[in-house]
């Protein structure tokens, strides 16, 4: 019997994870990809510790380490003249996506994914399992969005994650490889326009002050709008994965596990025939609470005196247990 031949939309994270996981079951795939890869992305580039088993499941474990992602073991959340130190549970990693993308799509091609670098529509691939991995793609009014940026430095690494919150923004600063820092966040549309799309202008002392011994080595990324949502429930005769199922607030520093765990997923259940409900009902099991809890955390930041109140409480509530309320529930989708 000739092999199943999948379609995927898309090969950023969840792209590739779809791609050599229906290629170990069997299965024939192309995958479309509209940009010109490796390239440097706005994202925090943070890989919480639960990444490691589905690298390992994927096949790609040795990859991952010849890449010499940076190892993080503390976070410090500093608000104001508030902070709040604790160690991770497990240490995580932290690796630039031109590097991580770079090796996720030269593996599916490895094993046999037939890239095609051009735009593909979902429309135009009818009558065949397709998996939609194509990121963030939702548009959102003007007024109250919000937009991510970033940019490398060069200087003094420190083995933690470090969160600056400021009004109605965060910015995360982490080592990646070979010595970089990763400075990312994001703002309110209208505070960046008004500093002119520099994001340095809304940074608070404490920000500053870190940054001072540190030198940027690009200039900044910028991208948005940012839209949290999710579509667990929505029905569709396509599988999606990655930020095209759903876009949590990065602050988790959970998008690239979420994104290779539902593309692993979803690569796996497109080959094996499996109904696109209970994909759907599968993902909601991995995602639901993280979701649920991001959007009230969300909600608290975006407010002030409710997020002064909150860090505030969260003086109290210990760092392990605020960083798994944060994190997908895995389980079975590193097996
Ligand atoms: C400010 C910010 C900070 C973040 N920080 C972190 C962090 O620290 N840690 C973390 O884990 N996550 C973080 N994330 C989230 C993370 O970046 C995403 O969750 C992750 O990139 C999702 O992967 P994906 O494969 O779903 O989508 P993407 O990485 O966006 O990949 C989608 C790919 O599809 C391609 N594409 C789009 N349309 C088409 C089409 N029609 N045809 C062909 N190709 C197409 C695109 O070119 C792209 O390469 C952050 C996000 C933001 C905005």
């Amino acid at each position: 019997m000739a092999p199943r031949a999948i379609t995927v939309i898309g090969g950023g994270p969840a792209g590739c994870a779809a791609a050599l996981a229906a290629l170990a079951e069997g299965a024939s795939v192309t995958l479309y990809e509209k940009s010109r890869l490796p390239r440097h992305k706005v994202c925090g580039e943070f890989l919480s510790p639960e990444i490691l088993a589905l690298v390992e499941s994927l096949g790609l474990r040795d990859a991952f380490f010849a890449a010499r992602p940076a190892r993080l073991s503390r976070a410090v959340l500093r608000m104001g003249s508030r902070e709040k130190h604790f160690p991770l549970p497990q240490p995580a990693f932290s690796l630039s996506r031109y590097a991580l993308d770079r090796l996720l799509l030269d593996a599916a091609v490895q094993r046999g994914a037939e890239v095609k670098m051009e735009t593909r529509k979902a429309d135009d691939c009818s009558g065949q399992p397709v998996v939609i991995a194509h990121g963030r793609q939702a548009p959102a009014p003007k007024g109250g969005r919000l937009f991510g940026f970033k940019a490398h430095f060069r200087g003094p690494v420190e083995d933690a994650v470090e969160m600056f919150f400021f009004r109605g923004g965060y910015v995360g600063v982490s080592p990646v490889e070979d010595g970089a820092v990763n400075v990312c966040g994001l703002a309110p549309e209208e505070l960046l326009r008004a500093g002119g799309f520099r994001p340095e202008t809304l940074f608070p002392e404490s920000l500053q002050e870190r940054l001072a011994p540190l030198e940027r080595s690009f200039d900044w990324l910028v991208t948005g709008p940012l839209v949290f949502h999710e579509k667990f429930d929505r029905p569709a005769e396509a599988y999606l994965a990655g930020d095209a199922l759903g876009f949590v607030d990065p602050f988790t520093g959970s998008g690239i596990l979420s994104a290779l765990a539902t593309g692993k997923l979803a690569g796996r259940s497109a080959a094996r025939g499996v109904p696109v409900a209970g994909y759907n009902a599968q993902c909601r099991r991995i995602l639901g609470l993280q979701y649920g809890f991001s959007a009230i955390l969300r909600h608290a930041l975006s407010d002030g005196l409710v997020a002064e109140i909150m860090l505030y409480v969260a003086q109290w509530v210990p760092g392990p247990l605020l960083y798994r309320l944060t994190r997908p529930a895995m389980g079975k989708a590193t097996a």
